[in-house]
């Protein structure tokens, strides 16, 4: 374990290992055999790579994500590691080169698809290798039940018989209870040691908001949280990815289009870029983003639900794997939950597999529908004990409690729980919605179990419908009976009902609804039921927009210019070397750097995520643009940071109406910023040049006369100028008079 350790140092550039690192990997350099879950971000590759350089040999990593291999290759010879991957897409003469190196003993890691690797050519060549490891990536491609099921997969069974001495690892970020032991059997792993990290994701934000696909929601979105940030939007059908692609582009954001439609060259091009651009809005069906190795993806955005929770942790995992604040939202309504009842109801499959999507549906539908903390019931989904600390301190105050209500009291007022989804930043408020929903239930009922929502909701508001008045629907008792309520919050009303199984969308009638058998107590009255308050998805949020968007907030303004310095170089590198920027250095990298500012080569080892090869290609660069761009005196202050962002914008040379909109602020803010910086003698008022100093002394001769100092308002001098001068002039030269009082 030791030079586990030290390759973990001096390759990787990192002090500790995390999570179960060091188990898995301890497991496997002794030869023995691991089956790994751990959530994407969680470090899980280096889990086989460093086994695969301590030990003698090479490590074969089989994963099915031939569009990533080239950047993982990329990123362990950017540290130095000799790796080569074999795939379709390298010419004879390249992969003959490769299967040379392989054979003469040269390589640490070999990337290779599993089709590939069960060639009888290949096959051979490796039992005439020196192997250290199989690393079997994403796992649950395995199982049949999963939702990336490849054939393929299973014939991976033969490595056990063929290499009984090499040993394997399983690896996977999302699997249920069933699947786990489904990889386990298929994989014929029965002795593996096996490690399940912590599935949390804390630094996920984790939204799900009523409403459907709704492009004005997710504008609003987009605005209040990631105006600048890349991230990946899910919509359920290719021809809604090309129109919202299109969209966006209208609303000038760089978006591109994603799905298996498009050819692949298109693909690749675009996957490329969503890799190396900045800020780039992928948007997208399921077809894309499997591996997808970004770590500075701020946001996914979902516009219909996912499959499963297993899809909806998968896809959502692709944010944030930096580790910073990201955002994973995901807008659903009442059309969603139907579409997917019938599709399961019409799909081909077997009775078995059909009770299987059901249960996934249900399971899915009730993390929307949840009033609760959103991460408690997906990590307990996944059979995890919640362990965020607001939440276990709850508990261990619940269990010196004697009362057992507590709990629900608790969770329903979202007082325990992640602090970190809607549920509980803003608990949702809940209402006795017993009587709407025996009216919904029974208009249904009297209108013959045959109709759709639409039609459902008409006879409740009482409209004047053709449709309704030939069927005679204008008699029944139920008819306007729903009037007071909006046709919004019924369709709330009756996605709700549908999710919770009291109505089932039938699919023989086009949608209609039937009643199941657990409406019975509901109608009668002998059961509670509870209604989320509608409410507005982005409401809230806006405050928190510094929370999780992207890095340009994230500095004390002081070290702003060094940063964006370090980032230019980065990508200035990247371009010369055509490599992914994170692949020289992750954003977190440079927070250290521009926080600890090294002098010297040794100073750079101690910054996370440098290692000995990043330090001999980048050191002396780095160290360079360090010096260039020393702190900025008079950014070292007490003022606000805000403040601080105008006064270096300003140092840099931009005029006042410039920091405003680069800024995205009031211009009148920009010169309430002037003035605290002139009133902390960071800037004076001649130097600022905003006015002539014969301005100057008028407006100081007025102040005068208005005895300003001592009654503190602008407004009397504003006049007596006639609002020759804005008040921010007026700002700024009063704090020159109060700094010089
Ligand atoms: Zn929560």
């Amino acid at each position: 374990m030791d030079r586990a350790r030290e390759i973990l140092k001096k390759t990787f550039g990192y002090e500790q290992f995390r999570s179960h690192q060091a188990d898995v990997i301890e497991t496997l350099i002794g030869g023995g055999d691991c089956m790994t879950l751990m959530p994407t971000g969680g470090g899980k590759s280096l889990c086989y790579q460093i086994p695969a350089l301590v030990r003698p040999g090479v490590g074969i990593v089989v994963s099915p994500l031939i569009a990533l291999m080239q950047d993982q290759v990329d990123a362990l010879i950017q540290l130095g590691v000799k790796a080569a991957y074999l795939n379709s897409t390298q010419d004879m003469a390249e992969q003959r080169a490769v299967q040379d190196q392989l054979l003469g003993g040269e390589l640490d890691l070999l990337y290779i698809a599993p089709e590939r690797l069960l060639s009888q050519r290949m096959l051979e060549l490796l039992q005439s290798s020196d192997l250290a490891l199989f690393a079997i990536d994403e796992a649950h491609c395995v199982s049949q039940w999963g939702h990336d099921f490849r054939p393929e997969y299973q014939q991976l069974s033969a490595l056990a018989d063929l290499f009984p001495h090499v040993p394997r690892i399983a690896l996977t970020a999302t699997a249920d209870q069933r699947t786990q032991a489904e990889i386990i059997e298929q994989l014929r792993l029965s002795g593996a040691a096996k490690y399940i990290a912590c599935f949390d994701r804390p630094n996920i934000r984790y939204t799900i908001a009523e409403g459907g696909a709704n492009r004005e929601q997710l504008w609003r979105f987009l605005e209040a949280e990631h105006p600048e940030d890349a991230g990946i939007i899910y919509c359920l059908s290719r021809k809604k990815v090309e129109e919202t692609a299109a969209w966006l582009a209208k609303k000038g954001r760089v978006a591109l289009p994603y799905h298996a439609g498009m050819d692949a060259a298109t693909r690749r091009d675009y996957q490329a870029r969503f890799l190396r651009e900045n800020g780039l809005v992928m948007v997208a069906t399921v077809a894309f983003g499997m591996g997808i190795d970004k770590p500075d993806v701020r946001f996914v955005a979902h516009l219909n639900l996912p499959k499963s929770i297993e899809s909806y942790y998968q896809e959502t995992g692709r944010a944030g794997r930096d580790g910073e604040p990201a955002n994973s939202w995901m807008a659903y309504g009442l059309n969603d939950v139907i579409t997917y009842q019938q599709w399961i109801e019409q799909s081909d499959a077997s009775k078995l597999q059909k009770q299987v999507e059901r249960q996934k549906l249900d399971a899915l539908l009730s993390l929307c529908e949840t009033t609760s903390c959103r991460r408690h019931s997906l990590l307990t989904y996944f059979g995890q004990e919640p362990t965020f600390d607001s939440w276990s301190a709850s508990q261990s105050e619940k269990e010196k409690s004697t009362q057992s209500e507590l709990k629900g009291e608790l969770s329903a007022q979202g007082k325990s729980g992640c602090s970190n989804c809607d549920n509980c930043i803003s608990p949702p408020e809940t209402f006795d919605g017993l009587e709407l929903a025996q009216k919904a239930l029974s208009t249904a009922y009297r209108t013959g179990q045959r109709f759709g929502v639409s039609y459902l909701i008409k006879v409740l508001l009482g409209a004047e419908d053709e449709r309704i008045i030939q069927n005679r629907h204008d008699q029944i008792s139920t008819f306007g009976i729903g009037k007071g309520v909006s046709d919004k919050e019924w369709r709330g009303i009756f996605r709700q009902l549908i999710a919770r199984g009291y109505l089932i969308a039938d699919s023989e009638q086009f949608g209609g609804l039937r009643m199941s058998e657990s409406c019975r107590p509901l109608l009668k009255g002998a059961e509670p039921f509870q209604l989320r308050q509608m409410k507005e998805a982005i409401k809230g949020n806006k405050s928190r927009r510094k929370g999780a968007s992207g890095a340009k907030n994230k500095f004390a303004a002081v070290h702003q210019p060094l940063y964006d310095a370090l980032i230019a170089l980065r990508t200035k590198l990247a371009a010369e070397q055509k490599v992914a920027p994170y692949v020289i250095c992750h954003n977190r990298t440079f927070e250290e750097l521009v926080q600890l500012r090294p002098q010297s080569i040794s100073q750079l080892y101690d910054i996370s995520g440098l290692g000995e090869s990043k330090v001999q290609r980048y050191g002396e660069a780095l160290l360079q643009v360090i010096a260039e761009n020393p702190v900025n005196e008079a950014l070292q202050n007490t003022l606000s940071d805000t403040v601080n962002q105008s006064l270096r914008l300003y140092l840099d040379g931009h005029q006042p109406e410039a920091i405003a909109e680069i800024r995205e602020i009031g211009i009148s803010t920009v010169y309430g910023h002037f003035a605290e910086a002139i009133e902390a003698g960071l800037l004076d008022i001649q130097g600022l040049e905003l006015i002539d100093d014969d301005a100057i002394h008028e407006i100081g001769r007025t102040f005068e006369e208005q005895n300003i100092l001592e009654t503190g308002q602008l407004k009397p001098s504003y006049e007596a100028l006639e609002g020759r001068y804005s008040y921010g002039i007026l700002k700024c030269v009063l704090a020159e008079k109060v700094l010089t009082a």
